[in-house]
């Protein structure tokens, strides 16, 4: 049984008495996680500040991006060990936004896969096709080369429980979703070829989540999917009231 897993994407937003204030509004709201984990991404300037405040709340940490070496001359770069430090227990890999506007590579994507791994970060690695591909209809394809570039060369014992995000590019920050239908036929693809690549345990101990434009109103019709293990929320967990009732979401009936 894979726990649903929530993920806020803070993006470039949020100063740290801001990032602070919005945790706390979402405390209130959210006094306990039955069903579920709850992840916050915040900018790295208010991890610090945030891994403190966590400790009184149900939620844990996640990091947006980090660097694949743990140090040396790479200015401007996060090391996986300085999240560790934060008692960051999530990390983001290969989200659209880095791979579209600041070159992240496939390579790259693996390589850092690699050193989360190796530091037991929980890596949440982000495949999607772009609105072309889609129309294209060569959606299936794309994510499969995604995924394969990201595990080429990876220990397949060491795979067991990480974290794939399926998001459309056409679909973030757009209000554009895919229909849960939609993300559910691509998110059992994506498992079909995991257990190829590895084997059906490990890919059935993968949690797989959806993300592109998710809202209050549309999260249940995501999360009812057999194959959707969570939602990965950028625009709305930035809104308490909204990303809690994302959170409850997961304690509807189904
Ligand atoms: C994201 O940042 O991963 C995301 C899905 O953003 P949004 O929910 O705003 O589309």
């Amino acid at each position: 049984m894979r726990t649903k897993l929530i993920v806020a994407n803070w993006k470039m937003n949020n100063t740290v008495p801001e990032g602070l204030k919005l945790l706390a509004a979402l405390s209130r709201e959210v006094r306990e996680t039955k069903e579920c984990e709850v992840v916050f991404c915040p900018p790295f300037t208010a991890l610090f500040a945030m891994s403190e405040a966590i400790e009184e709340t149900p939620f844990k940490m996640g990091a947006q991006n980090m660097h694949w070496e743990e140090s040396g001359a790479y200015t401007g770069e996060i090391s996986p060990l300085f999240l560790k430090d934060l008692n960051v227990q999530y990390v983001l890999l290969g989200h659209s936004e880095r791979r579209q506007l600041f070159g992240e590579t496939d390579i790259m994507v693996n390589k850092k896969l690699s050193q989360a791994i190796r530091q037991k970060l929980i890596p949440i690695v982000c495949v999607g096709e772009t609105e072309k591909e889609h129309k294209e209809g060569t959606t299936f394809d794309v994510i499969d080369l995604q995924i394969k570039k990201a595990l080429d060369g990876q220990q397949k014992t060491e795979l067991a429980g990480i974290v794939w995000a399926y998001e459309p590019v056409w679909a973030i920050g757009t209000g554009k979703n895919a229909t849960p239908e939609q993300a559910q036929e691509v998110i059992q693809a994506m498992r079909k070829s995991l257990a190829k690549i590895t084997d059906v345990p490990t890919a059935e101990s993968m949690r797989i989540l959806y993300g592109g434009s998710v809202s209050d109103e549309k999260a249940k019709g995501f999360l009812k999917q057999p194959d959707i293990d969570g939602l990965l929320v950028g625009g709305a967990s930035l809104i308490p009231q909204k990303f809690a009732a994302i959170i409850r979401a997961t304690e509807a009936p189904q």
